[in-house]
């Protein structure tokens, strides 16, 4: 079984699991966190499988660029461009889901 049969958020892009969907394009797609930590938490993640940030970074940094560009438009909508964004990485670092992600909290002001 490859990686991206068993990934939770690559079910997600495949509309396997239902979620609530943010924006979509070619290569990204983002969704509410069932979680939310923050007025507005939204997951960012490129389509194609990758275990997390560096993996990204190092395969093609245009997509986490892209990323960035995705964030900071949600942002722009929701709370004048202001925003978090978060990328766990390791186990020991809170990483769950092992397809990188951008947590992008926005929607009012948050704590320090
Ligand atoms: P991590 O802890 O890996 O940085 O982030 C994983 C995030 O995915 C968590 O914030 C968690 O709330 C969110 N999450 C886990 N399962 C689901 C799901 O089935 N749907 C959505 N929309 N978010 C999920
Ligand atoms: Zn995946």
């Amino acid at each position: 079984m490859s990686e991206s049969q068993d990934c939770l958020f690559c079910k997600i892009i495949a509309g396997e699991i239902p979620s609530t969907k943010v924006y979509e394009d070619e290569t990204a797609y983002a969704f509410k966190d069932i979680n939310p930590k923050a007025k507005v938490h939204v997951l960012i993640v490129p389509r194609r499988h990758y275990a997390n940030v560096a993996e990204l970074a190092k395969a093609d940094p245009a997509e986490l660029a892209h990323i960035a560009e995705v964030a900071q438009s949600i942002a722009d909508k929701e709370f004048h461009g202001a925003y978090r964004l978060v990328f766990n990485t390791g186990l020991d670092a809170g990483q769950t889901v092992f397809h990188v992600h951008a947590h992008v909290l926005t929607g009012e002001k948050l704590d320090e």
